[in-house]
């Protein structure tokens, strides 16, 4: 079977089951997990940040992001395709009492520094004043679009003029640091708090870093805390994640692949695809007369799997587990499916 559903379904490999079993530990409550606090460090080194702070999973990252920033009862501004508006379970009013205006981010899901001002409301008697701005980058829902810096840079710059602290889900930050070709710092450099996956592209079994200034991690540690995310002998999980930013490097040949599988299937008959800039390709079955439930059934029987993305889109990631060979195979699958 050729999982492309997502870049999550890797297993770890033997670097890192033998980072996991030999990682010096020590509980990470007390701040004595040596793996952890060397993770912490390089994390915060390729970002650009003061420190940076180890999370279980991205949605913790970006939920203790919004509780740490925010004040119960305030607004936030959030692009209406975005991860922590459609896939957190509402977790900024269920977890941080917010209340989140959606914004309209177009094509590449970012919004205008003027939609940020639209968007932002004064605290006064009768309103409740706007907290926190949250971006992302790549955006998943928009196909993993790498969002040029100068826009992340502009609606950033319209929030802090507002007093408003912004957020980036950078869950695949290192995608788009890759596909633009800057170093992830400068995608950084803007916003005041930053989260992204080791166990996305980067590989690792499990594992989020959420970075930001010294205050708000030591903050952030807090609220890490307060949501069940104080882990003990974290050093277990951390040792892959340091061997996991090390496939920062090889993140251009994902890319590679998804470019090579997705010029394959739009030559397919039914199939119209649009170039991906990163490690995610999204395939429009309508042509084929399918849906995208359909389409995916005929192609599991056939041994590639991809997840649905809206009634006839049809999401493929590619992966450190997969190589060029099974994405040309894949191909060969998908057509046969449809045959
Ligand atoms: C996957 C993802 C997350 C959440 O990460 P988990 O580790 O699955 O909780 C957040 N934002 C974006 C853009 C994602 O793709």
């Amino acid at each position: 079977m050729i999982d492309l559903r997502s870049d999550t379904v890797t297993t770890p490999g033997e670097a890192m089951r033998e980072a996991a079993a030999t990682a010096d530990v020590g509980d990470d409550v007390y701040g004595e997990d040596p793996t952890v606090n060397e993770l912490e460090r390089r994390a915060a080194e390729m970002v650009g940040t003061e420190a940076a702070l180890y999370v279980p999973t991205g949605t913790m990252g970006n939920q203790v992001a919004a509780r740490t920033h925010t004040d119960r009862g305030q607004e936030a501004l959030v692009e209406r395709e975005s991860h922590v508006y459609k896939w957190e379970l509402g977790g900024f009013a269920q977890l941080s009492g917010l209340q989140v205006r959606t914004l309209d981010g177009g094509e590449r899901g970012v919004p205008t520094p003027e939609q940020v001002r639209e968007g932002y409301v004064e605290e006064d008697l009768h309103r409740p004043g706007t907290g926190l701005l949250s971006l992302e980058n790549t955006h998943n829902s928009k196909g993993g679009v790498a969002i040029d810096p100068a826009k992340i840079d502009a609606a950033a710059d319209a929030a802090h003029d507002l007093g408003v602290p912004v957020h980036l889900d950078g869950a695949r930050l290192f995608n788009a640091a890759t596909a633009l070709d800057v170093p992830a710092s400068r995608i950084v450099e803007p916003v005041d708090s930053v989260m992204f996956c080791l166990s996305k592209g980067l590989g690792a079994p499990v594992g989020s870093m959420l970075a930001g200034s010294e205050d708000f991690i030591e903050r952030a540690r807090r609220t890490r805390k307060l949501f069940g995310g104080g882990m003990r002998q974290a050093g277990v999980i951390a040792g892959p994640g340091l061997e996991a930013l090390d496939n920062v490097d090889r993140l251009a040949e994902d890319h590679e692949h998804a470019r090579l599988l997705a010029e394959a299937l739009d030559a397919v008959d039914g199939l119209s695809v649009q170039p991906p800039e990163t490690n995610i390709v999204l395939v429009d079955v309508a042509g084929a007369g399918l849906d995208a439930e359909a389409f995916l059934d005929a192609c599991e029987a056939e041994g590639v799997l991809g997840s649905a993305f809206g009634e006839t889109t049809v999401r493929f990631c590619t992966h450190l587990d997969v190589d060029r060979g099974d994405i040309e195979t894949a191909v060969e699958r998908v057509r046969t499916a449809l045959a």
